[in-house]
């Protein structure tokens, strides 16, 4: 970090801050200038805060040179991160996995048969919410703690680790028990209490982008999980709110390059959030393939006209097959397997 103090700061307040950024831990390089003294800190600067660093007085400019993260940074973790959910390895160019299933968990019946659909088309692991964040109170909130059993069962019937959203520190025991990859919604990217419990955990967890939310934020986020303990976070784009409106959020792509530059850890791809219409779900999945995503995540119903939530971007099975089958084609011609 280097700071630049205002001119003419007195001595004796130059050396106070010298004296104070010495007791977090990082040494103080001084540059006594024609007009401006610098300090160079050297070390750890994670723990200092920029903002709070500029908001002193005798502070004219504070540019960080080390990015706020540490664990996830690619620069002390140079190699790629896999992240095994129940032998199904995700990222450093494994195969990309693909993860599908019903928005909303409705009945075991419906789950498993929904499931045995994607297992046969070549999803790796299965998706159901048993806990919905939904817009409105009114609308379906899940089968909660039934659900996360019906889960469960369809794993134990068709083999399939399954991927669900956690919504409360609450639900912990019941995630814990049953559910494979515990999954952090793009509205609890930033409930750092939920960060830190799902830290604690010796699970792998896949972190979904907020809407709002820049990568450097997301980041961080992995950044709470990790330095809780548990280093097997995925992160999961799922579209940013944007001005458009003919999609129901815009799908950021670049990010699966920016990821991989800055940190170690897989990516996954969700094209139903981000389009919000079946029809706009294979081309953007294919695309996400061809940039590099570790894993897809897709929503898939049998009768999405009557899902209890998210059917207008559910893919019919045989939709979901084609694109499949495409997205194999096209992770081929990129040198990867799906
Ligand atoms: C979901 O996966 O069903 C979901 C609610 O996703 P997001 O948090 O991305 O909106
Ligand atoms: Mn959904």
């Amino acid at each position: 970090m280097i700071i630049t103090l205002k001119p003419n700061t007195p001595q004796i307040e130059i050396d106070r801050l010298a004296e104070y950024f010495e007791s977090k831990g990082v040494r103080v390089h001084r540059i006594h200038g024609e007009n401006f003294d610098v300090f160079g800190l050297v070390g750890d600067t994670t723990r200092l805060d920029e903002r709070d660093v500029r908001s002193n007085v005798w502070i004219e400019n504070v540019q960080r040179v080390q990015v706020p993260y540490r664990l996830a940074n690619r620069m002390f973790h140079p190699e790629d991160t896999v992240v095994d959910v129940e032998g199904v390895k995700i990222g450093a160019g494994q195969k990309v996995a693909v993860m599908a299933g019903p928005c909303s968990v409705e009945s075991l019946e419906g789950l498993c048969s929904i499931a045995r659909a994607v297992k046969d088309c070549g999803a790796s692991i299965l998706r159901g919410g048993a806990y919905k964040p939904r817009t409105s109170p009114y609308s379906f909130q899940g089968l909660g703690y039934e659900g996360i059993l019906d889960l469960a069962e369809a794993r134990r019937r068709t083999g399939l680790p399954v991927v669900s959203e956690i919504m409360s520190e609450r639900n912990l025991d019941e995630f814990i028990e049953y559910i494979d990859l515990v999954q952090i919604g793009a509205r609890n990217m930033q409930n750092f209490q939920l960060l830190k419990a799902v830290g604690r955990i010796n699970k792998p967890v896949m972190l979904k982008r907020g809407m709002s939310s820049t990568v450097e934020e997301w980041i961080m986020a992995a950044e709470y999980i990790m330095a809780n303990g548990n280093p097997n976070v995925i992160f999961c784009e799922r579209g940013i709110r944007t001005f458009e409106k003919m999609t129901r959020f815009t799908m950021d792509l670049a990010v699966i390059p920016l990821l991989k530059e800055k940190t170690h850890l897989p990516v996954v791809i969700d094209p139903s959030h981000a389009s919000g219409d079946w029809k706009l779900v294979e081309p953007v999945a294919l695309g996400a393939v061809a940039a590099g995503a570790d894993g897809l995540i897709i929503e898939v119903h049998d009768r999405p006209d009557q899902a209890f939530s998210d059917g207008a971007q559910s893919l019919k099975p045989e939709k979901f097959r084609a694109l499949v089958t495409k997205a194999r084609a096209v992770a081929r011609a990129v040198g990867r397997d799906l």
